[in-house]
C-alpha cells in the first residue's frame, strides 16, 4: 500500500475484523495514480452508518441520509460511506430512502467517471471494473455506463467533467461529450452554490485551456448565471487563459470584459462569499489602476498578498504584459506600512492635534490622506513628521 494510505489502513482493518468489507475509493486513488497531491481519503464499506459509528471513538454523522460519516483517526478525517446505489431516483419512487448494497462493484457503478470508479483494499489490490486505470493512462474522461442516463440523473456531472478536463488536462470521451452537449440545459436545475463551486475549480485548473475548449464546445455559458444573458462575454474570454486561484479573480476578469455589469451583480447572482466579493473588487480596481498608472507602491499596498499571483495572471491575460509575482513581492517588502493601523498616528492623537474640532468624518478622511502620503513615500511614518504636515495642511471641516 502506498505511504499516503498506510495510516488509514488501520480503519479498513478494524472494519474487516468486525466482518465488513472496506476499500479506499474515488478521487484519492485517481490522484495518487496520477502522481498528484491527494486530497481527502474516502472509504467505502459494506457496514451501515450506525455500525461505523459504533466501531470508532470519534465520528461525525455528516451525511447520514447518504450513508456518510466522518471518522476521526490519528488527527485525520476520513469520509466513510456505506456501499449504495444512485440516490437521485428520477422515477421518484424512493425519494428519501438511500438504498444500501452489498458489493463494492455495485457502489462503483453509481460513480460518475471511470477514473473516479476505482477502489483499493488495504493490501493494495485494485478493483477496477470499468477500466478506470486505462482511462487514467489515456487521459480520458468517460462516464460509467450510459452517458445520457448518468447526466440525466445528475447534471452536476456535466460540470464535473469540465472541471476534471481543466484540472487534469484530459480529453472527454466522444460519447460522453455528445451526451453533455445534448443535456447541458440540465445545468439550470442545479443549485447556484454548487455551480459556483465547480466553476471555481474549473477556472483554477492547471489545464484551463483544455477545459475552455470544452466549455465553448458544449456552449455551457448558455446555462450559467449572467453569462447566459450576455453571450458576448464568453466569446471575449482571451484565447490564452491562465488558471485563477480565487473566484474573485474570475469575476474581475468577466467585469473587465463587460464593465457594464457591476461586481455586485456577479456576486449576487453567483451567491459568492464576502471574501470572493472583496477579492473581485480589489482586483478589478487594481487592474484599472495598473492599466492607467502601472505598478507602484500604492497598487501593491491595496492588494492582499493572497491575490498577487492572480493579479499577475490577469495582467498577463487581459493586458498581455508580463508581470511577475516576484516583482510585486519586492515592492511589498519595501512598503513603509501594511495597513492604516501601522500609521504612527491614530484618531485619538489627531483630536489632540486639533482640540477645537468636534469629532466627525474629518478624522477618517485625514487618516486616509496620511495613509496615502506615507505609502507613496511622500511622508515618513514618524509622528513628528505627520504632525508637522498636519499643521501645514489642517483638515477641512465640511
Ligand atoms: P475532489 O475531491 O478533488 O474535488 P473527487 O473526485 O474526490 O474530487 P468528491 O466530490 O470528493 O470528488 O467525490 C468523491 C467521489 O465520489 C468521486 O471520486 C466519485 O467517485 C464520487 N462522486 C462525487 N460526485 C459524484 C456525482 N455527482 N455523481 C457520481 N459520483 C460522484
Ligand atoms: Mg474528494
Amino acid at each position: 500500500v502506498p505511504k499516503q494510505f498506510e495510516q488509514a489502513c488501520d480503519i479498513l482493518k478494524r472494519m474487516e475484523l468486525n466482518g465488513h468489507k472496506a476499500y479506499f475509493v474515488g478521487g484519492c486513488l485517481r490522484d495518487w495514480l496520477l502522481g498528484r497531491p491527494i486530497g481527502d481519503i474516502d472509504i467505502a464499506t459494506s457496514a451501515h452508518p450506525q455500525t461505523v459509528q459504533q466501531m470508532f471513538e470519534k465520528v461525525i454523522p455528516v451525511g447520514l441520509q447518504h450513508g456518510t460519516v466522518i471518522v476521526r483517526y490519528d488527527q485525520q478525517s476520513y469520509e466513510v460511506t456505506t456501499f449504495r446505489v444512485e440516490d437521485d431516483y428520477s422515477d421518484q419512487r424512493h425519494p428519501d430512502a438511500v438504498q444500501f448494497v452489498q458489493t463494492i462493484d455495485q457502489d462503483l457503478q453509481r460513480r460518475d467517471f471511470t477514473i473516479n470508479a476505482l477502489a483499493m483494499n488495504r493490501h493494495g489490490i485494485m478493483i477496477d471494473p470499468f477500466n478506470g486505470k486505462e482511462d487514467l493512462e489515456k487521459g480520458l474522461i468517460c462516464t460509467v455506463g450510459n452517458s445520457y442516463e448518468r447526466f440525466r440523473e445528475d447534471p452536476l456531472r456535466i460540470l464535473r467533467a469540465l472541471r476534471f478536463s481543466s484540472q487534469l488536462g484530459f480529453q472527454i470521451e466522444e460519447a460522453t461529450l455528445t451526451a453533455m452537449n445534448t443535456l447541458n440545459a440540465g445545468i439550470a436545475t442545479i443549485a447556484v452554490e454548487r455551480i459556483a463551486q465547480e466553476t471555481a475549480k474549473f477556472f483554477e485548473g492547471q489545464y484551463i485551456n483544455t477545459g475552455m475548449h470544452y466549455f465553448k464546445t458544449i456552449a455551457l455559458s448558455g446555462y450559467l448565471p449572467i453569462l447566459k444573458d450576455y453571450p458576448a462575454i464568453t466569446g471575449r474570454i482571451p484565447q490564452h487563459m491562465k488558471s485563477l486561484k480565487s473566484f474573485g479573480a474570475v469575476i474581475a476578469l468577466f467585469h473587465w470584459i463587460e464593465p457594464a455589469i457591476p461586481i455586485q451583480e456577479w456576486v449576487k447572482q453567483w451567491k459568492c462569499s464576502n471574501q470572493i466579493k472583496h477579492d473581485a473588487s480589489a482586483l478589478a480596481e487594481a487592474l484599472s489602476y495598473y492599466h492607467s498608472k502601472g505598478l507602484d507602491h500604492w497598487l501593491v499596498y491595496s492588494l492582499d498578498a493572497n491575490v498577487y499571483s492572480d493579479f499577475c495572471r490577469l495582467v498577463n491575460i487581459l493586458l498581455t504584459e508580463d508581470l511577475s509575482a516576484y516583482a510585486v513581492r519586492q515592492i511589498e517588502a519595501s512598503l513603509p506600512i501594511h495597513s492604516k493601523k501601522d500609521l504612527e498616528i491614530d484618531g485619538t492623537e489627531l483630536r489632540r492635534v486639533f482640540p477645537a474640532y468636534e469629532p466627525g468624518r474629518w478624522i477618517g478622511r485625514t487618516l486616509d490622506q496620511l495613509e496615502k502620503q506615507v505609502v507613496t513615500g511622500q511622508l515618513a511614518n514618524r509622528q513628528e513628521t505627520l504632525k508637522e504636515w498636519l499643521k501645514c495642511n489642517p483638515p477641512v471641516i465640511t
